[in-house]
């Protein structure tokens, strides 16, 4: 293969940043064009998510290609906070399932779920069950109000703001380009991409929903928003050590513990291309199935109460289409963006450099090339 050292990439979010890293680490020069006006109002949906690592507890809502793919990438993600100068909050302390008594029949069907993935990845840690006292060791700030519980151990989280952050901090220190208020279209890169070993990758997430096609290939379009409500919290009256997940038949949640006694709890999952603000509703939901968990959060102060939509493809799974030579679409990534961006950014990565979709193929993540569509 030829040595191509230049890329466009449009999107500054999460794809964006972390591919743009890859490339300026391996000696290319990059040019990072994102709409957002300034650093603190880029990031899309990366910005609001609660950035959970979770592929066993995520094994109960998706496809099995998708928690090979987060599998895959905790320690990717482990190994990029080692490596970036900034430091990250990053964790491995399993996930905590909860449940009230009366819901039961939840928690056997999430663990049925769980163990029917497990046994077909075969990879997978065995969720393991808890009874009171061995709860109320694991994560004593909720003893006494949970007769059982789940851990998932090995699950991990990160603090998804702090890491755009330092990503962006690394771009700059290998001399990337971003250009910030610079909404651009597929069309006015691939312009670009006429010179020649330049490469542009599209990383807009719903940004570039005009230019996903509902073309019946693998990986079509139409690309579609669900919204998402999320509340920041600051609660020191609460030690949770590790996120928590309460199962509920009508609105479970979770609770995801950063530093300093921040909370981000969410979210509501809503068919709708919706970012107007949180709903009255949605907002009760959430910060009463949080109060269920803990009483310390009805002293909790409410940082940010914020509404975004997950980029989605119609089967809710992570697609790459090499659109052009050289023009790279990388989208899909829904509600697993955190969980599953090291494995995408990898397999693009690897047909960029290497010229195959080994990775792709061995992961089931869907990347389309010109071969694939005229195989
Ligand atoms: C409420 C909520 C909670 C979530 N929680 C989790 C979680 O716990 N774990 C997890 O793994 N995932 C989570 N996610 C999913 C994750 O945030 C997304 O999947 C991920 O951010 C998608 O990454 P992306 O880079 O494709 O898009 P984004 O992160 O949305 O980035 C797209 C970027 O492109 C920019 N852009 C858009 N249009 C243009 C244009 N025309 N020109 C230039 N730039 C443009 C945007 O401003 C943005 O900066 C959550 C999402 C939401 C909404």
């Amino acid at each position: 293969m030829s040595n191509p050292l230049s890329a466009t990439i449009l999107g500054a979010g999460l794809l964006g940043r972390l591919l743009g890293v890859a490339l300026v680490r391996a000696g290319w020069q990059v040019e990072l064009r994102e709409q957002a006006p300034d650093p603190e109002h880029a990031g899309g949906a990366a910005r609001v998510a609660a950035a959970m690592l979770a592929p066993l507890a995520e094994s109960a809502v998706t496809e099995p290609n998708v928690v090979a793919m987060g599998l895959y990438a905790l320690p990717r993600w482990q190994a990029l906070c080692a490596s970036l100068p900034r430091p990250v909050f990053f964790q491995r302390e399993g996930t905590l399932i909860l449940w009230h008594r009366q819901d039961a029949r939840e928690a056997h069907r999430f663990e049925a779920l769980l163990r029917a993935t497990a046994a077909r990845l075969g990879s997978l840690p065995e969720p393991q069950p808890l009874h009171a006292e061995q709860l109320a060791q694991c994560e004593p700030a909720v003893a006494g109000r949970f007769a059982q519980a789940l851990y998932l151990p090995g699950e991990g989280q990160l603090d998804g703001r702090a890491m755009l952050e330092a990503l962006l901090a690394e771009l700059h220190a290998h001399g990337a380009v971003v250009r910030w208020g610079a909404a651009s279209t597929l069309a006015d890169a691939m312009a670009a991409s006429h010179r020649p070993g330049h490469w542009v990758f599209d990383c807009r997430g719903l940004g570039a929903q005009a230019e996903w096609p509902a073309d019946g290939a693998a990986g079509s379009g139409p690309l579609r928003g669900v919204r998402g409500e999320v509340v920041r919290l600051y609660a020191p009256d609460v030690t949770l050590q590790r996120p928590t997940r309460l199962l509920h038949p009508r609105y479970p949640i979770y609770i995801a513990p950063k530093e300093r006694h921040v909370f981000v709890i969410g979210a509501t999952e809503i068919e709708a291309d919706d970012r107007s603000p949180a709903s009255v509703r949605s907002t009760l939901e959430l910060l009463s199935a949080a109060y269920a968990v803990h009483p310390g959060f009805a002293e909790a102060r409410i940082l940010e109460l914020n509404t975004e939509c997950r980029p989605t493809l119609p089967d809710n799974l992570p697609a790459v289409r090499v659109r052009a030579p050289r023009v790279v679409q990388l989208n899909g990534l829904y509600r697993h963006g955190y969980l599953v961006a090291p494995a995408v950014c990898d397999a693009v990565l690897q047909y960029v450099l290497e010229g195959h979709t080994a990775l792709a193929q061995q992961l089931g993540l869907t990347f389309v090339t010109p071969e694939t569509l005229t195989a």
